[in-house]
C-alpha cells in the first residue's frame, strides 16, 4: 500500500519516456520522465529506509527529491527553448544536501529537514516559473503550464506551513506516524497524478499543435501551404468586408532555367531565399503562402490596390537585389506579380485566379514587373 505513490510516479515516468521514444526531438519529455523517476525513487528510498543509516538516508532523499524538480524545471525550460545553467543546478543540489546534512549531523532536527526539503522543491519550481513568466502572454497551453508550476510550488509551501509544526523533531518512527507524513503521502499521490496528467495534457497539445502546423506549412520554405492558406484566410476574408484586402500572385521568372543550369538543390535555395525576402518585406498581419512549385500568394490586409502596388514594388526590388547562396556571385533572380482587390463575399481561389491573370499579363509584358487590376499608379517595370 505504502508504495502506491511511488508506483504512480513511476507510471508517469514510463509514459513520458514512451512518448519521447515516438518523437525524440522533444528532449523535454526525457527530462519530465527523469523528474518523475527521481521523485519516485526518493519515495522508495525514504519508505524502505535504504540506506538504513538515518543520516545517509536523509542525504539520499535530498539528492533524489531535489533532482525531481530540477529535471522538471529543466524540462519546462527546454520546452520553451531555454536552459538552466549547470551552475544553478549544482547550487540548488549543494544547498539542499548541505542543509539536510547540517540538520542531521550538526543539529539533528527532522522538522527543519522536512521543511527545508519542501521549501527547496518549491523554490526550484518557482524559479523555473519565474524564468518562463513571458508565457503569461503565450498560448492557452503555455499559460496552463505556468499555472501548473505555480500551483505545484504553492502546494509545497502550504504543506510546509500547515503541517510543519506537527513533525516530530528527531524520532524517525514517530515521523512516519505524524500527520505531516500522512499528508505528505496523500499529497504526493494526488499532486503526482495531477502534475503528471497536467503535463501529459501539455505534451499532447504540443504534439497536436505541432502536427497541425506541419500539416499547414510548406516544408521547404516554412510558409503556409494551400491548406494552411485556406484555413488562415477565413478570418482575413471576413475582415475584407470592412477594409480592403489585396491579393498578390507572385511567380519566379525563368525558374526552370535556374534548375537546369545549377541543379535542383540550387533551385531550392532560390525558393527559400525568395520566400524569406517576401516574409521579411510584408507586415506580420499579412499571409504568405507557397501554393505551387515557384508560385506564391500574399494576402495584404487593410491594403488598397495602390498601397499593395507600392509594397509589391519594394518587394520586387528586394528580391532582384538579394544575394543567393551557392549561386555564382552577382546572379540575380526576379519575380513577376499580379494584384487584385478582393471583392466582398468573393471566394479566395476566385480572387487568386484573377490575380493570376494579372500575373500572366505581367509575364507576357516582359517579366520582372507588377500589374495591378484597376490601380491608378503607373505600372512600368
Ligand atoms: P516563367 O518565367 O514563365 O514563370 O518560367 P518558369 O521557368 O519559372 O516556369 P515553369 O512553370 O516553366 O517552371 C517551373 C519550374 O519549377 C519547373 C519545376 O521543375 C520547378 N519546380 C517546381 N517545384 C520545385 C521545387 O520544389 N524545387 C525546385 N528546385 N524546382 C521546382
Ligand atoms: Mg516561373
Ligand atoms: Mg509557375
Amino acid at each position: 500500500m505504502k508504495f502506491i505513490p511511488s508506483a504512480l510516479l513511476l507510471l508517469f515516468a514510463a509514459s513520458f519516456f514512451s512518448v519521447w521514444l515516438l518523437d525524440r526531438r522533444r528532449r523535454h519529455l526525457v527530462l519530465f520522465s527523469l523528474a518523475f523517476l527521481s521523485v519516485s525513487a526518493g519515495t522508495v528510498v525514504q519508505l524502505a529506509l535504504w540506506p538504513s543509516d538515518i543520516g545517509l538516508n536523509s542525504l539520499a532523499c535530498a539528492v533524489l527529491y531535489t533532482a525531481g524538480p530540477l529535471f522538471l524545471a529543466e524540462g519546462v525550460l527546454s520546452r520553451s527553448g531555454k536552459r538552466m545553467p549547470l551552475l544553478e543546478h549544482a547550487a540548488w543540489m549543494a544547498l539542499m544536501v548541505g542543509l539536510l546534512g547540517y540538520f542531521y549531523y550538526v543539529v539533528d532536527n527532522l522538522q527543519i529537514r522536512a521543511c527545508a526539503l519542501n521549501l527547496g522543491m518549491a523554490g526550484i519550481v518557482l524559479s523555473a516559473a519565474w524564468k518562463l513568466r513571458h508565457l503569461t502572454r503565450g498560448s492557452t497551453i503555455d499559460k496552463a503550464m505556468l499555472w501548473l508550476l505555480s500551483g505545484l510550488s504553492l502546494t509545497f509551501v502550504v504543506r510546509t506551513l500547515l503541517t510543519g509544526g506537527s513533525v516530530p523533531t528527531s524520532d524517525i518512527a514517530a515521523f512516519f506516524e505524524s500527520p505531516f507524513w500522512l499528508w505528505a503521502q496523500f499529497a504526493m499521490s494526488v499532486l503526482g497524478v495531477a502534475m503528471g496528467l497536467g503535463l501529459l495534457v501539455v505534451v499532447c497539445a504540443d504534439v497536436v499543435l505541432g502536427l497541425k502546423s506541419e500539416r499547414d506549412s510548406d516544408l521547404l520554405t516554412s510558409l503556409l501551404n494551400r491548406r494552411g492558406l485556406e484555413a488562415r484566410a477565413v478570418e482575413v476574408l471576413s475582415g475584407a468586408v470592412r477594409n480592403p484586402l489585396s491579393v498578390v500572385a507572385c511567380d519566379i521568372d525563368r525558374f526552370k532555367s535556374i534548375n537546369d543550369r545549377f541543379g535542383h538543390a540550387a533551385g531550392d535555395v532560390v525558393l527559400s531565399t525568395v520566400a524569406g525576402v517576401i516574409r521579411e518585406q510584408v507586415r506580420a498581419k499579412d499571409l504568405v503562402a507557397r501554393i505551387g512549385g515557384e508560385e506564391f500568394v500574399i494576402l495584404l490586409r487593410d491594403c488598397s490596390t495602390d498601397d499593395a502596388y507600392m509594397l509589391t514594388e519594394q518587394l520586387r526590388a528586394a528580391i532582384a537585389s538579394c544575394e543567393l547562396a551557392g549561386l555564382p556571385a552577382g546572379f540575380k533572380v526576379t519575380c513577376s506579380f499580379g494584384i487584385v482587390e478582393c471583392r466582398a463575399g468573393e471566394d479566395l481561389w476566385d480572387a487568386i485566379g484573377r490575380a493570376d491573370k494579372m500575373l500572366y499579363a505581367a509575364k507576357h509584358a516582359g517579366r520582372n514587373r507588377t500589374l495591378a487590376e484597376g490601380a491608378r499608379l503607373p505600372r512600368a517595370a
